[in-house]
């Protein structure tokens, strides 16, 4: 059972309890504008072009096979099609085209997590997969768990909550932590910032609120598209109503660490006109939320204080 793997992230002090390994799953049914790694969408390895590496030796364009290869420096195909057969990596030393994922294992993937038990075990930490949407293959992500979970090993599931329950439920069900991400309260805005609308999102959360399991509630604030007033109180009504036992909502500022990425895959970048939103206005959004009687978690804060204790659950 494999899976395409785009990062794995050592030493993360802001995906969950403790100090943690995120691990990027490739494949996203979202399409969010301000998606920090956009090379996650796709479900497929993609070959990502990296102008600034190229020493223009021209070996990809001697190798390809299309004809379509040309120094990353210039670009990154001249017309004609790419067969991603990868020749033109496996000849540029200098990493300027390289491959977004790599398909592995979840055997493989727990062998590089482990790695870094020594810092989950001084620190509450663990294993946090996200993406991309970690659930869109929910028996590989099940199966990474469990192995984690045999070595005490603490996870977290990071999720846009857009699945169909019962396909994943018995892999949420096997979670230490979930981490929940809400974009907007509007079912037709949330289509047409996302391409799909909320409802089935708000159930799965109602689902996996029922089940006891920590979970946060993540909303990213993106200035001028979720980040108003009414959307914030409203999402703070929906999680006091609907979401017992949550541990908060957490608020996360609007970036542009992503852009780089953009520009490796030749995608058009369309926020550049907004910027990350400035701590007075969080702040304010913040209030809006405990107004609610509902806490506002951050990463600072460490999202438990408590330390959460590795557990194997037994499901069935
Ligand atoms: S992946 Fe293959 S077809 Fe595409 S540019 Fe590289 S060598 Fe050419
Ligand atoms: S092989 Fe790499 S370094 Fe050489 S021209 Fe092509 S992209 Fe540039």
């Amino acid at each position: 059972m494999k899976n395409i793997v785009i990062e794995i992230q050592r030493w993360s002090v802001a995906d969950g309890p403790g100090t943690r390994t995120v691990v990027f799953l490739k494949g996203c049914p979202l399409h969010c504008p301000w998606c920090a790694n956009p090379e996650s969408q796709d479900r497929l390895p993609q070959i990502g072009i990296f102008p600034s590496r190229c020493v223009a030796c021209h070996a990809c364009e001697r190798e390809c096979p299309e004809e379509v290869a040309i120094p990353a420096k210039d670009g990154a195909y001249s017309d004609g099609i790419c067969i991603q057969c990868g020749q033109c990596i496996k000849v540029c030393h200098a990493s300027a085209r390289d491959w977004l994922g790599e398909e592995m294992s979840a055997t493989e993937l727990v062998q590089v997590i482990k790695k870094d038990m020594v810092f989950y075990r001084n620190s509450s930490g663990g294993v946090t997969f996200s993406g991309g949407e970690p659930l869109t293959q929910p028996d590989f992500l099940k199966a990474a768990i469990q192995e984690c979970q045999k070595l005490g090993i603490h996870t977290a599931i990071e999720t846009c909550g857009f699945f169909r329950w019962e396909a994943v439920e018995e892999t949420v069900r096997r979670a230490d932590f979930v981490l929940f991400d809400i974009k907007h309260m509007d079912d037709e805005t949330h289509k047409a910032l996302t391409g799909v609308g909320n409802k089935t999102i708000l159930q799965n959360a109602r689902s996996i609120a029922q089940l006891d399991i920590p979970m946060v509630i993540r909303v990213p604030v993106i200035p001028s598209l979720n980040d108003s007033r009414e959307n914030i109180a409203a999402t703070a009504k929906f999680v006091a109503d609907h979401l017992p036992g949550v541990l908060g909502i957490e608020l996360l500022p609007y970036h542009k660490l992503g852009l780089s990425k953009y520009d490796a895959l030749g995608l058009d970048y369309k926020l550049h006109h907004i910027n990350s939103p400035d701590d007075a206005t969080v702040g304010m959004l913040r209030d809006l939320i405990t107004a609610e009687g509902v806490p506002c978690i951050t990463a600072d804060s460490g999202y438990d204080p408590q330390p959460i204790p590795p557990k194997l659950k037994v499901v069935g």
